[in-house]
């Protein structure tokens, strides 16, 4: 039977500066838009893996070696490669994930920023130098740790891999990525760039494939740190894998983001951003809205969010969920939420659009009395779905807050300055927002939760990364205090 064409060429392995052919098991890279195959990807091994760290181990030296600031030369150029190819970007991360081109834009943009960040590296790593008693000097210097790695997400394949990548590569290391199987083609974009950038060959490798490449990256002795980027469940067996042989890691997991609503709130500030926070990147966000805690009298504020949320439309506004699997358990969800006393106010089951009927749409859904005790109060939809869950007072709705598993974000809405300090204060979760849907800390802020929405210690962004990737050096030097002064004479 002839092969149907694919809209992309084959992906390949990038070790060493080369995209190199192999011969392993290869799966489908599905468009979420509409069905279609948009190329094949590797399933690589432990082989495979192990060629990355060896071309990774020998470019090593040279590049760390080479000063900070000429290393962030290649970054300048590169940020400046993404800005020129802002729209082919986005056009791929909305082709691979299913985003809206809108969203694709913002995530490549965020790259822009984050790379920024990265350029912006040797005016705030420098060591300390103190003269601890008469004559002699401690000093502290980052050193990079060797050969690290990166696993990354399906529902940001541009921006999560700039999370880690440049700054890691910028203070010195050599990294290896392994994106998502799921969405593989922006890795390549971003390999091609770094090196049209001048980025020397090896210094970054990219390996595709799923868990069994990921479980070679945490037993291999020559990889010396982790980051990981995914869900809970995934992330607690990375950190305990990667940690038992010794390596350090930081693993983000998943999240169910509470946005506690008082009845002061701004009735129309509070709405549009509730409803922009739940179905943005089809609700496939770590930092989505997930659960509205209304306190008290707020049905004018979920009637103002249903008519908002109705003005959401698959295919114009709102892109694909991920798959059809996605597409099934996020209907599962609402269905078992309605079985169980539930009210769905916006129904966003079984949407279609015109034209793309093989693509993976959910509708915006909003569901109002929610308990605490039901499934989709407590487990990560991950899909444009709000729950509405009933609070009588602030101290209830933090409660059932602080009782989430989770704890990626949370927000208030209110125009209480005092209700929103005790919010702020009392929420358990690493990042918090005021009358803001999606907090995201933008740079040079870090990026990161609490509670089982991130395992191990430091954030994955900002400042807190140059800590992640590197090792501190202490150096003392004693000169002699005799020493002549008069050496020409
Ligand atoms: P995932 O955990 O399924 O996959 C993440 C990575 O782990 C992928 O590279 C995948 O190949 C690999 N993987 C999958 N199963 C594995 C296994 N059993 N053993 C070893 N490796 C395995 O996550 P996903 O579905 O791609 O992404 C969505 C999840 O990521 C959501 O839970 C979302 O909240 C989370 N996420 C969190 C953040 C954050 O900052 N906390 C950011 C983005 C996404």
């Amino acid at each position: 039977m002839a092969e149907v064409s694919l809209k992309y060429p084959e992906v390949k392995n990038y070790i060493a500066g080369q995209h190199v052919a192999n011969g392993q098991a290869r799966m489908d890279v599905l468009c979420p838009l509409d069905g279609s195959r948009l190329s094949t990807l590797p399933m690589s091994g432990a082989k495979e893996l192990d060629e990355a760290v060896k071309a990774a181990e020998a470019a090593f030296p040279a590049w760390s070696n080479m000063p900070i600031k000429e290393r962030v030369q290649i970054f300048y150029r590169y940020r400046e490669l993404i800005v020129a190819n802002l729209e082919e970007l986005a056009q791929l991360v909305h082709e691979e994930n299913g985003k809206t081109v809108g969203e694709a834009l913002a995530e490549v943009k965020k790259s822009v920023e984050l790379t920024e960040f990265t350029c912006s590296l040797p005016q705030i790593v420098p060591g300390e130098i103190m003269e601890v008693s008469k004559g002699v000097e401690c000093r502290t210097e980052h050193a990079p740790l060797g050969v690290v790695a990166c696993i990354s997400p399906f529902n940001f394949p541009h921006m999560v891999p700039h999370w880690s990548v440049p700054n890691a590569l910028a203070l010195g290391n050599c990294v290896i990525l392994k994106p998502s199987e799921i969405v593989p083609l922006s890795a390549i974009r971003m390999a091609d760039m770094l090196k049209e950038a001048g980025l020397p060959d090896g210094v970054f490798n990219v390996v595709h494939g799923g868990k069994e490449i990921v479980e070679a990256i945490c037993d291999h002795p020559n990889i010396a740190a982790v980051s990981f980027v995914g869900s809970t469940k995934v992330a607690k067996i990375v950190y305990k894998r990667a940690t038992s042989t010794l390596k350090r890691c930081v693993a983000l997991g998943g999240a169910k983001n509470h946005l506690i609503v008082l009845p002061d709130a701004h009735e129309e500030m509070a709405a549009t951003n509730i409803a922009a926070s739940m179905s943005g990147c089809a609700g496939q966000r770590c930092m989505a809205a997930a659960a509205m805690v209304g306190v008290g009298a707020v049905d004018h504020i979920v009637d103002r969010l249903c008519v908002e949320a109705r003005k959401i439309v698959p295919g114009e506004n709102l892109g694909a969920v991920i798959s059809k699997e996605a597409k099934e358990r996020i209907e599962r969800y609402i269905n078992e939420a309605e079985a169980a006393g539930a009210k769905v106010l916006v129904d966003g089951r079984n949407a279609q659009v015109e034209g793309s009927e093989n693509g993976f749409y959910v509708g915006a859904t909003v569901i109002d009395h929610v308990t605490p005790d039901m499934a989709i109060a407590k487990e990560e939809v991950f899909g444009p779905v709000i729950v509405v869950i009933r609070a009588k007072d602030v101290d209830e709705a933090i409660a059932i807050e602080n009782s989430s598993n989770y704890g990626n974000a949370a927000s208030v809405f209110t125009q209480s300055g005092g209700m929103a300090r005790e919010v702020m204060l009392r929420a358990s979760a690493g990042m918090v927002g005021v009358n803001i849907g999606v907090p995201v800390p933008r740079e040079p802020f870090s990026f990161g939760g609490w509670n089982e929405s991130k395992f191990g210690v430091g954030d994955i962004t900002g400042k807190s990364s140059i800590h992640f990737w590197t090792q501190l050096k202490k150096i003392t030097t004693k000169w002699n205090p005799e020493a002549r002064t008069n050496w020409m004479s």
